[in-house]
């Protein structure tokens, strides 16, 4: 039987944080109304000269940096043309034959061990405007905020032989991406976006099949499962001749499981790339190099090796915390409070995580005071509340912003320190539970369990949870 082999590049899309547009100073956010953020330059209009964005720049020269790239001297800015409504000038501005870096590495972890994905360049260009297509006024519209947004292109050599690499290496470049703050690279909202790609051919030829490219997903689970669908389809269609393959565009169907064809491809020289003689090229030199990369703060793995080193917390622990650039700062921010790593780091996973999925949240999408957080992790260090009351404080801080100290002040929350007064609940539930004290005589240790939980009902759930149990025990003992 023939053995196929599929062959993947990768070309991802991510939107610079920039404050403002490439070359203009209209505001580069996202969420304002329709065609607020315009101006003549970004909108098209001819005699608005370009300016370049600085900050952009530094962004591009920042992700060459973390995929191990070779910065060029100069780069330029090209245009592509091509006619598509959402583009107002007819072309979009790229970088074509200087782009800002070539030759990265990024290092991916697989099942078989590490592998380096190599990566072909990254430039830097402008994102296109939004059609909305207008039922009710049976129109389309078009909303130029988001033209000229700068964005980085990140091109793969076709290096990808499973989804797995795939998904691998999207994880891997949002960390790098992430963390060095060249982007937020949150794939829901369109700040990351990946097109893949595809062919297949016969194991141990060197000839590439015929590609498909499969455009705009913006879930890893739907890029895996794209992934798997069209490499079906093209070896079925190499075993059975049943369709022809062609060298087209893609889209994926989430519903249907399936993808589809958009448009026959066309070729890059279709695009007929010029120079653009309206902005300058830019000089890249050494020390702007030197100091983009002084102002890089740490990445995800020197983070982990810091927390699994020095900060003796599990692989496990930091794993999760490093894997998401918003519980890390979360993590950093608290700790300058409350300064008990496994401590900050329990209550990140065990509880923060857990409210946030009952919220349908994710790691990124948690928003916290870190100086309300690390008060009341320092409340129930200190004993002045149990555990439990402090869940239900974390839960008012994230839903009310509650201030811990003055909450538990105000609605006496403080735990009962008072030994007698635990004696004497101790005392009632005993007597109110003889069956329960007898089966514990007997050699049942289950009853305890339920014996600290009626005398902690008893003390409003404000006791020490362990001094209640101790208590219990010794006045078992004496029974
Ligand atoms: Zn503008
Ligand atoms: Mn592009």
């Amino acid at each position: 039987m023939t053995q196929y082999e599929v062959v993947m590049g990768l070309e991802v899309h991510v939107e610079l944080d920039t404050r403002t547009k490439l070359f203009c100073s209209c505001p580069a956010q996202f969420g304002a109304e329709a065609n607020e953020n315009v101006c003549p330059a970004c909108a098209g209009m001819p005699g608005f000269p370009p300016i370049t964005n600085k900050r952009a720049v530094e962004l591009g020269i920042a992700a060459a940096i973390v995929t191990n790239s070779e910065i060029a001297k100069i780069m330029s800015f090209e245009k592509k043309n091509y006619f598509y409504p959402d583009l107002p000038s007819g072309y979009q501005v790229t970088q074509f034959f200087a782009p800002i870096c070539r030759n990265g590495k990024v290092e991916i972890e697989t099942p078989e061990g590490k592998k380096t994905i190599t990566l072909k360049q990254i430039h830097i260009e402008e994102d296109a405007g939004k059609l909305v297509h207008d039922s009710r006024a049976a129109a389309t519209l078009a909303d130029y905020n988001r033209a000229a947004v700068p964005l980085a292109e990140i091109v793969s050599n076709p290096d990808f032989r499973t989804a797995g690499e795939v998904v691998a290496y999207l994880e891997k470049l949002r960390s790098l991406l992430s963390f060095a703050g060249v982007s937020d690279c949150k794939m829901q909202e369109g700040s990351m976006r990946c097109d893949v790609n595809i062919s297949v051919r016969e194991m141990g030829t060197d000839t590439l099949g015929v590609r498909a490219e499969i455009k705009n997903m913006n879930s890893l689970k739907a890029i895996a499962a794209a992934i798997e669908y069209e490499s079906r389809r093209h070896i079925e269609a190499l075993e059975t001749g049943c369709e022809e393959l062609i060298q087209e565009t893609r889209r994926w169907d989430d519903n249907l499981g399936e993808t589809f064809s958009m448009r026959g491809k066309e070729n890059a020289t279709d695009y007929r790339y010029f120079p653009n003689p309206e902005i300058m090229p830019v000089i890249i030199s050494e020390e702007w190099i030197a100091a983009v990369r002084g102002t890089l703060p740490e990445t995800a793995e020197d983070k982990l090796r810091r927390m699994t080193g020095e900060l003796g917390l599990s692989q496990y622990d930091s794993g999760i915390i490093t894997g998401s650039k918003n519980l890390s700062q979360i993590f950093d921010e608290t700790m300058k409070l409350f300064a008990k790593p496994k401590e900050v780091a329990n209550w990140i996973i065990v509880e923060l995580l857990s409210i946030a999925k009952g919220d349908n949240k994710g790691a990124d999408d948690i928003k916290i005071d870190c100086g309300k957080f690390a008060a009341l992790m320092r409340l129930v260090d200190e004993k002045t509340i149990n555990r439990n009351v402090g869940k239900k404080l974390l839960v008012k801080v994230l839903e009310d912003n509650i201030d811990p100290q003055e909450y538990v002040r105000e609605n006496k929350l403080g735990m009962v320190s008072d030994t007698g007064l635990i004696e004497a609940a101790v005392r009632e539930v005993l007597k109110q539970n003889a069956k329960s004290v007898e089966q514990y005589k007997a050699g049942s240790q289950k009853v305890m369990g339920f014996l600290i939980g009626q005398t902690m009902k008893a003390l409003g759930g404000k006791a020490d949870p362990q001094i209640v149990g101790k208590l219990i025990a010794s006045a078992l003992a004496q029974e």
